[in-house]
């Protein structure tokens, strides 16, 4: 999502907090129990209240809740693998370390194939990814997994633990392996027939999802599942009245009043935008990515209509696209910054900061900073730079123009980290703030800069290259 250059908070303004932490600043905001509709300066934009986790009216306080993460459509279920080994759990993770020598030692004793040695590894390596997930390390805890079950490869436990893990990286499909797995070993379990239900609710196979979740009611109702196949009921109503178009990368969909070479040219410009930064940010996001065309609402360039919402990315791209018959060069900029959101956001598993989500995004959709160097070099001198670290969440409780200062000041500090080490430091900040507790951590062990020294940086780069 893009909220460019947010107006100042109007007495009248309200704000719409979606699921996944974003906010959106608009007036007249009517709920209707299934949709959510505000107005814009370019007119009035619906979205599905699916998405929505509240509106606030005039209020303004900020949310300490983090910028991007997606909410789950149901929780993870608590399966220990193996019970009564507190002792050999104690002993593979101490003094905040995992002991992977005493984890090495039970796998030679496992070799055997003995129950008890057998499931102390399976003990040892759940206590250990455990601890790793703690940490931020989802990806080393997804190996402990893996570990643990070439010595015990029907173990129900271990496999949803695995399972859980892939499904908040958003690796849905390959979430599926170790479920199909785990139902083989245990066919009436309702936590599998749970977490199927995720993994196809996730990878946009909404009537798989449904009959998993009906599955798991009928095994043990449970109300978490109960509202989220409702839920699913609903998107699958609302989705059944799009069209559909698909490529290896998007799912598109869109009502019928769409022109099909529109559809055809967005998903072309998309494959396209796709695989640049697929090559620039040397990442591939996982699943295919789904977007929805609302052609019953009006198109504006977001960078040009303050307080507009153009576009939204809460996971899937939604974008207004009504009066275009093609991409015009302003629908390839919103395109190309919504994707970018998307493979920033895999890419760092959510927590990538906001100011790195937009200085990233309006980067890679060509935006630079010439236009507002002297104004941000102006700002620096009387020592007004902000504070990367308190720029790492919602923006909404900025004023219009501090929200424009932010924008502009994140596009000025990715550039110069561009201009310092390549898009490839951009990649590692992500992969590192991806595996790391804090993003200036990470800022630290990629580019061995502070965030003091960043903008500092940006400084000196702003004036080498524009002050001529
Ligand atoms: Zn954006």
């Amino acid at each position: 999502m893009c909220i460019a250059l947010a107006v100042s908070a109007s007495a009248a303004a309200d704000t719409i907090v979606l699921k996944n932490g974003r906010r959106i600043v608009a007036e007249n905001v009517t709920d209707d129990g299934t949709r959510v509709t505000y107005q814009t300066p370019a007119g009035q934009l619906t979205i599905p209240k699916s998405i929505v986790a509240r509106i606030e009216h005039d209020d303004f306080t900020y949310s300490s809740a983090s910028s991007a993460s997606s909410q789950p459509p149901v929780s993870a279920p608590q399966v220990e693998p193996v019970r009564g080994y507190e002792d050999v759990a104690a002993r593979a993770v101490h003094g905040d370390a995992v002991d992977y020598s005493y984890i090495a030692q039970l796998e030679t004793d496992a070799r055997s194939g003995a129950t008890i040695a057998v499931a102390k590894v399976a003990a040892a390596h759940h206590a250990a990814a455990q601890y790793l997930v703690g940490k931020g390390d989802t990806d080393a805890a997804i190996q402990q997994y893996r570990q643990a079950l070439v010595f015990a490869p029907q173990n129900v436990g271990l496999l949803l633990n695995l399972a859980v893990l892939y499904l908040r990286e958003s690796q849905f499909t390959t979430a599926l392996d170790p479920l199909e797995r785990a139902r083989r070993a245990a066919p009436d379990s309702a936590d599998v027939a749970k977490l199927m239900g995720w993994a196809y609710y996730g990878a946009n196979k909404i009537d798989q999802a449904i009959e998993e979740w009906q599955r798991s009611e009928r095994l043990r109702p449970d109300p978490e599942v109960e509202q989220a196949l409702e839920k699913a009921r609903r998107d699958k109503s609302e989705e059944d009245s799009y069209r559909e178009g698909e490529t290896v990368h998007f799912d598109l969909k869109y009502y019928g009043g769409a022109a099909p070479d529109l559809a055809r040219g967005i998903l072309r410009t998309l494959e396209d935008d796709f695989r640049d930064l697929e090559s620039q940010l040397d990442y591939t996001p996982p699943e295919r990515i789904a977007v929805i065309l609302y052609t019953e609402q009006a198109f504006a360039d977001i960078t040009r209509a303050p307080g507009w919402v153009g576009a939204l990315n809460d996971g899937r791209l939604r974008i207004p696209v009504q009066g275009l018959t093609s991409v015009t060069p302003e629908l390839a900029h919103v395109l190309k910054h919504e994707l970018t959101h998307s493979f920033v956001g895999q890419k760092s598993h959510n927590r990538a900061p906001t100011w790195l989500q937009e200085g990233v995004a309006q980067w890679m959709e060509g935006r630079r900073s010439s236009g507002d160097a002297g104004a941000l070099i102006n700002a620096a001198g009387q020592g007004m730079v902000p504070q990367l670290g308190a720029m790492g969440g919602s923006w909404m409780g900025l004023s219009g123009n501090a929200a424009a200062f932010a924008y502009a000041w994140s596009l000025a500090v990715v550039e110069s980290i561009i201009d310092a080490g390549g898009v490839s430091d951009i990649s590692r900040l992500l992969d590192r703030i991806a595996t790391t507790s804090s993003t200036e951590v990470a800022l630290q062990e990629t580019l061995h800069l502070s965030y003091d020294d960043l903008n500092q940086q940006t400084v000196a780069y702003l004036k080498r290259a524009y002050l001529r």
